[in-house]
């Protein structure tokens, strides 16, 4: 049986970063998960929440542990990128607007906290609405950060993540995990491998395979998203965060980029609620289609009212899922001396990928990352 000193479970962003620090630390390591699936609608898993071209990217954010490890991540991008060739971060400016309505006032104090702190600019909606066309709500509290935010290509991130641990001497395995146990690791192809830690990356999955001994404490919900197609001149603005005027809590955007197929795409999401998935057919089945109608016509619609200007020629909209953790921060945690758990994005996960892949190798080299501690359901 080929064995190593770490086994990393999910090929994503999360993963991905953790092989890296492990193999740059001079350990063996193999990185295990499928591709993107080429066919979507016909793949039947695991899919993953990062096959899209952009993620937003700030360091301002209402909770400063998010701060924290977003700007710890920023800090390195334009290291990995040179290290690695491939470029991924568009630093374009990072806008949040919050309100002080009645349910959105912790995240609006939180917000100028931390626009104080990281020195961002403070606008007025009209201010807003003059330089990048956004139509914000009168009372809108807004901060801009024009450098180190804007938006990453988190295939790109990802991809460079791996071609650096691949240089520091990790294997690369293109398949599904089927069993985990003790620090033996079943392949789909019914190989087995053995690891002296296995480091379990594979996000919301991490709560809906069972192949965890325990289950994480973890709402993994279905999340549409909308895109529309970019038709007159392609408009320059920055990334944005909003809460609008009927809606309490809140919504992002992503400015016009060009997706791999040559469309340039503008993108909203957020939603208050969504369905819950539980198994690893209800991700398939979910994954598979292309989000849920009602959401994704309400997302138009707040797209409409927020970029009045921008012409568009066509809709749709995508599926995908967020896992949100009971304490509302990432699961870094040892759950066997031999199994290091690293899951939980909860919706934010993709800026900050390098940071949690680091506290992933610590914790998995028998280090504390504290404050990441991971909670499990009863059984
Ligand atoms: C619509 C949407 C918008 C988002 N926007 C933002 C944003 O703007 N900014 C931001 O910072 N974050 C954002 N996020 C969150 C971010 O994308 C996630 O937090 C991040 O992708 C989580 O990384 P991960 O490595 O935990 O999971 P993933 O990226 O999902 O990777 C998990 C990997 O595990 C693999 N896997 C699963 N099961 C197995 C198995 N049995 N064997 C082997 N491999 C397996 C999968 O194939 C997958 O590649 C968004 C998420 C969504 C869904």
């Amino acid at each position: 049986m080929e064995t190593y000193d770490f086994v990393v479970l999910g090929r994503g962003l999360m993963g991905s970063a953790c092989a890296r620090w492990v193999a740059e630390s001079g350990a063996t390591v193999a990185l295990i998960g499928p591709d993107e699936p080429a066919d979507r609608a016909s793949h039947a898993g695991p899919f993953a929440s990062h096959h899209d071209a952009a993620r937003i990217t700030r360091r301002v954010s209402h909770d400063p542990v998010w701060s924290d490890l977003s700007a710890a991540s920023i800090e390195r991008y334009r290291d990995i990128e040179q290290r690695s060739g491939l470029p991924f971060f568009h630093p374009v400016g990072g806008m949040m607007a919050g309100r002080y309505s009645p349910g959105m006032s912790g995240f609006t104090k939180g917000l100028e906290k931390s626009a104080e702190t990281w020195g961002a600019e403070r606008m007025t909606a009209e201010d807003v609405r003059h330089r990048y066309g956004f139509a914000l709500p009168d009372d809108a509290v807004v901060s801009y950060e024009p450098n180190d935010a804007g938006w990453i290509d988190p295939r790109a991130m990802r991809e460079a993540q791996e071609i650096l641990a691949v240089r520091a001497g990790a294997t690369v395995i293109r398949q599904t995990v089927t069993a985990l146990q003790d620090g033996t690791v079943t392949l789909a192809d019914g190989t087995q491998l053995s690891a002296g830690q296995v480091v379990v990356a594979t996000g919301g999955y991490a709560r809906t395979d069972g192949l965890l001994p325990a289950r994480p404490a973890m709402r993994v919900y279905a999340r549409t998203v909308a895109f529309a197609e970019v038709a007159g001149p392609i408009p320059q603005m920055p990334t944005l965060i909003w809460v609008p005027e009927d809606v309490e809590d809140d919504l992002y955007l992503l400015p016009p980029v060009k997706y791999p197929d040559g469309r340039w795409l503008i993108k909203i999401g957020g939603e208050i609620d969504s369905p819950r998935l539980e198994t690893n057919t209800q991700m398939t089945e979910w994954f598979q289609s292309a989000g849920g109608t009602e959401a994704g016509a309400r997302l138009v619609q707040h797209l409409r009212d927020v970029v009045p200007d921008v012409e568009w020629s066509a809709t749709h909209a995508e599926a995908c899922a967020v896992s949100f953790t009971a304490t509302g921060y990432p699961y870094i945690a040892r759950m066997s001396d031999r199994m290091t758990i690293l899951t939980g994005g909860n919706g934010a996960g993709a800026k900050c990928a390098d940071e949690l892949g680091r506290l992933g190798s610590v914790v998995a080299r028998g280090g504390d990352a504290p404050g990441f501690e991971a909670v499990f359901d009863d059984r």
